[in-house]
């Protein structure tokens, strides 16, 4: 039987169980604000990128703005997309060389990697955030 939680006027309720973040949160801990969102975002599918809009917004275009490959998926920003090749190769590949998603999001190195991989590239920002320029 699944237990709930009563609440009853003017008693506080008891605290809620403390609990262990995962540890690509621990790692993006105090990483900027849009960043983290967007971890966030990546991790629980919620990005602003193509296999979201699909979902969600299937009139929308759900290719990716950097190379037109359609729909855009998480592990193609993270591991494929040729814009993002050199801040791949900066920030993701020297500390998960095979760049796995299971690494990437299982660690807490993974984390500060994917959060400065995030910043940079601005990619699965809100559709309104400026346009990543590779440079
Ligand atoms: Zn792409």
């Amino acid at each position: 039987m699944a237990q709930r939680r009563q609440t009853h006027p003017g008693v506080p309720s008891p605290p809620l169980p403390a609990g262990k973040f995962p540890l690509v949160i621990t790692g993006a801990a105090g990483g900027p604000r849009k960043a983290s969102a967007m971890l966030i975002r990546l991790i629980t599918g919620h990005a602003f990128i193509g296999s979201y809009t699909v979902r969600f917004h299937p009139r929308k275009p759900t290719h990716c703005p950097g190379c037109g490959t359609n729909p855009q998926m998480v592990d193609h920003v993270i591991q494929q997309c040729p814009r993002y090749a050199r801040a791949r190769a900066t920030y993701l590949a020297p500390v998960v060389p095979d760049l796995s998603l299971s690494s990437l999001r299982g660690t807490k190195e993974g984390g500060e990697a994917l959060i400065k991989f995030l910043e940079v590239i601005k990619a699965c920002f809100s559709p309104n955030e400026q346009a990543f320029d590779p440079g």
